[in-house]
């Protein structure tokens, strides 16, 4: 008589039961119809007609406190992906919170971006009515690309030819603004159109350039397993796209640091 194959589910039953107090796992959030969370976050934004790409904000839906509860539930399902590819992670001591660990790094940390309200950009005056090329950068640059959610780490140079009417942003906000911005999933040539867009409806200069240089973990670590490929990208609006000696000043700019 062959061997009876016990259900899988009563196999596991015990030892997940004792590591669920172990690790103090708590049961994702559901609403009063036991939807999941994501279920709810994302009617509310099909509600309003809105798009919710991986590199999009999705903070004016999402109510207070309710991260947690989606931590709770990219950590259920994170685990059932590390349970498919074969890792037992009940006697692995290295994976055992490894799907917690993974659902905190994406919610509040790499992709924290989607989930947050833009910060807060102090606007000030151009009493002095600067109208000189200004450059900011390089900024590190930390992000994902939304194919493989593999790394792409790199800098950034903003340069902003502000007019006399320009409300202008404290040096320290471009970092924070495209933060915000590259903690999200995406590709490279999108990134930096939307941080150029931000900039124009934030300062209103005569001009926006921004150029990136970028690693690519899914060219390096996979794919074709190039370690010297780096992708450069510039966006270039306003005067620096009409005046070429402008943009000129600015690249020179760049290649001195
Ligand atoms: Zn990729």
């Amino acid at each position: 008589m062959p061997a009876k194959k016990l259900p899988s589910t009563t196999r596991p039953a015990k030892k997940a039961a004792a590591s669920k107090t172990a690790s103090k796992k708590v049961a994702p959030k559901k609403d009063e119809a036991g939807l999941p969370l994501s279920v709810v976050i994302r009617r509310r934004i099909q509600a309003q007609k809105a798009r919710f790409h991986a590199n999009d904000n999705i903070a004016a839906f999402i109510q207070p406190g309710e991260l947690d509860g989606l931590v709770d539930e990219v950590a259920e399902k994170m685990q059932a992906v590390l349970e498919s590819l074969v890792i037992d992670t009940q006697s692995d001591h290295n994976t055992k919170n490894t799907s917690r660990r993974i659902a905190k790094m994406f919610v509040q940390e790499v992709f924290n971006g989607r989930y947050v309200e833009q910060p807060i950009l102090t606007k000030f005056p151009n009493v002095s009515r600067l109208n000189e090329l200004m450059i900011v950068g390089p900024i590190t640059i930390r992000s994902a690309c939304s194919h493989h959610l593999c790394p792409i780490m790199g800098r950034i140079w903003i340069g902003v030819l502000p007019s006399k009417e320009s409300a202008l942003i404290g040096l320290s906000k471009y970092s924070r603004l495209t933060e915000w911005v590259m903690c999200r999933p995406q590709i490279q040539e999108e990134a930096v159109v939307e941080l150029a867009d931000m900039l124009e409806r934030k300062i209103k200069p005569i001009g926006v350039a921004i150029v990136m240089d970028a690693d690519h973990f899914c060219m390096q670590w996979r794919g074709v397993k190039d370690r010297d490929s780096k992708m450069v990208n510039s966006v270039m609006r306003g005067a620096f796209l009409k005046d070429s000696n402008l943009r000129r000043e600015f690249l020179s700019l760049l290649e001195k640091r």
